[in-house]
Order: structure tokens, then C-alpha cells, then sequence
């Protein structure tokens, strides 16, 4: 790691009287002693190891993180929040903190090549799903993601074949990560209280990601374009596809022939195929 010392990237400016939760920001802080200790269990933090933990809110992990990780990255985009956090977690070594918008970050920015890290968050809900995008994209230098989300997101990302939460995320997820659904979090366990459950997932970065996957930009392509419309057939999706894969679906006759060299029904829905048939598409493509 490329390791600066504990540090903020800004001031300690002064101490924040009180911090009001912003629901702008997603903010529903972790209260629950015992949830907490859960989460800490199936993160079990490792002296060797790095950890980055998007959005430390309060520090509800984060003081148990940086007791046991050998070293601690902790993303944070509440400049209240950093002035807090800096104040209480400065004076541990293997602590960092920065003040920053994980969905712009370069998480492999802060490592050394090679390195892998953990990444650990209660992530902020209305932009979970853009993180989670993110993080995946990212996938180079991480090797697992401990993740608190909305129950329903987590009931799409682990959604099978043929289930109507199938969606665009269930298939890039399971094209990249193995999922483990670890455990439901009541609305109780927050403040302030939200009005859905959450659920923590563990997902492990593949480290042989399937070798059909050589063009993943035209795989995501065709997938977002499957789902666009969940009424319609995987035919009439494709059909409707924008110019450049519209374009390349007539160079190679049309989405019906295509699907029928892929050995995919043209009735079906985009929720049933399995992550081998969005390859076969692509690869009929390639
Ligand atoms: N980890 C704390 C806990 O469990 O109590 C706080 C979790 S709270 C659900 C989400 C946290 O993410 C908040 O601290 C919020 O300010 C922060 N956050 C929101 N959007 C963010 C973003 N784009 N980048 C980094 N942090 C963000």
C-alpha cells in the first residue's frame, strides 16, 4: 500500500456540534451493538490485510476495523462526517481517511501493484447499486466485498434464472462474484430508522472470470438491452436495441437469427436466461 501515515485529506476543522443524518446521503447509521459485532464476525479482519470501508458514517465499524485490519482506508463524502472522524481515528497508524465520492474513486489508486483489499460498507442506499457497479468495475485489486444493502437488492443480486428479480445486476454480479446472502438486518438496528430491512452479502471476487467473457462491453450491452422492457421477449428487446448494436445485430441477420444460433428461444424473457446464454449471444456477435 501506498501508506501516507494516518490523515485527512482535509483540516481538522472544528468539531460539529451535532451531526444531523442527511437523507440525501443515504445516512441510516448503524446502532445495534450485536449487528455490528455480526458484521465485524464475518469480516473478521486480518493484521495483514487492507481494508477500504466506503461511507464510515459515525465509525460503527470503523472502530472495530481499524482495532484489527492492519491497515484501514476509510472513504467518506460527509465533510461534517471527516472532521469527526478525523478527530476520533487520526491517532491510529494504520489509519486513512478520505474525503471523497466512492463513485469517483480510484480504490486501486491506493495500493501498490499487486495488492488486493477487502472492501467493507453499510452502503449508502440511494446509490448502492452505482457503488456496488463501481466496485466491480474495480475488480482488479479486490479480492472481497463485505456489503449492507437494502434486502430487496440483495434478493436481485442472488436471484437465479427464471426468478422475476432477475435483472441486469444478478447476471454482472454472478459473472464476477460468487454470492453468499449472510444475513437480514431489521429496520431497528438503525438511526435513523428506515423503512426497509437490509441484508449483508459477501461477495468473493472471481479470480477466473469465465473465459466466454472476452468482450464484456458487448455482453453488457446485449444484457442491458435484454432487460430493457421485462414484458417483452428477449426478441423484441433486441429488435429495439440503439445504433451501434443495432447495427452490428443486422450486420450479423437480424436478432431472431441471432438468438436461434445461440440456441436461445426468441419467446423467452431476458429474467430466464442463465449467464451462459447472454454469453452465447455475444459470442455470435463477436
Ligand atoms: N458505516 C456507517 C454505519 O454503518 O453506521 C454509516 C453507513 S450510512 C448507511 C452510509 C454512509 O455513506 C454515510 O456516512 C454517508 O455519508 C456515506 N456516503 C454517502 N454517499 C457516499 C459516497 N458517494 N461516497 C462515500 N460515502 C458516501
Amino acid at each position: 500500500m501506498k501508506y501516507e501515515g494516518p490523515r485527512m485529506s482535509r483540516s481538522t476543522e472544528k468539531f460539529p456540534a451535532k451531526h444531523h443524518s442527511k437523507k440525501s446521503l443515504g445516512q441510516n447509521f448503524l446502532v445495534d451493538n450485536s449487528v455490528i459485532a455480526h458484521i465485524i464476525d464475518a469480516v473478521h479482519p486480518r493484521a495483514d490485510e487492507i481494508i477500504i470501508e466506503i461511507g464510515p458514517g459515525r465509525g460503527a465499524l470503523t472502530e472495530r476495523l481499524v482495532e484489527k485490519a492492519g491497515h484501514l482506508i476509510a472513504i467518506e463524502f460527509d465533510r461534517d462526517l471527516i472532521s469527526r472522524l478525523g478527530a476520533r481515528f487520526s491517532s491510529h497508524k494504520n489509519f486513512r481517511l478520505v474525503e471523497g465520492d466512492a463513485l469517483a474513486t480510484d480504490f486501486c489508486g491506493f495500493l501498490e501493484p499487486n495488492q488486493q483489499v477487502r472492501v467493507v460498507a453499510n452502503l449508502p442506499y440511494n446509490v448502492a447499486t452505482a457503488i456496488l457497479q463501481r466496485l466491480i468495475e474495480q475488480r482488479s485489486c479486490i479480492s472481497e466485498m463485505v456489503l449492507m444493502l437494502q434486502r430487496e437488492v440483495v434478493e436481485r443480486i442472488t436471484a437465479i434464472p427464471g426468478s422475476s428479480e432477475r435483472g441486469f445486476l444478478s447476471v454482472l454480479v454472478e459473472a464476477y462474484c460468487e454470492a453468499e446472502n449472510l444475513f437480514d438486518v431489521s429496520p431497528g438496528a438503525f438511526r435513523p430508522v428506515p423503512k426497509v430491512w437490509s441484508s449483508v452479502v459477501r461477495l468473493s471476487l472471481r479470480q477466473n472470470v469465465s473465459e466466454r467473457l472476452k468482450n464484456p462491453e458487448l455482453l453488457w450491452a446485449i444484457v442491458g438491452v435484454g432487460f430493457a422492457h421485462r414484458r417483452k421477449t428477449i426478441l423484441n428487446n433486441l429488435r429495439q436495441a440503439p445504433e451501434k448494436l443495432g447495427e452490428l445485430l443486422k450486420r450479423h441477420g437480424g436478432a431472431g437469427i441471432i438468438l436461434c444460433e445461440a440456441g436461445v428461444a426468441p419467446q423467452r424473457r431476458a429474467e430466464t436466461l442463465t449467464l451462459e446464454e447472454w454469453s452465447s449471444i455475444a459470442s455470435v456477435l463477436e
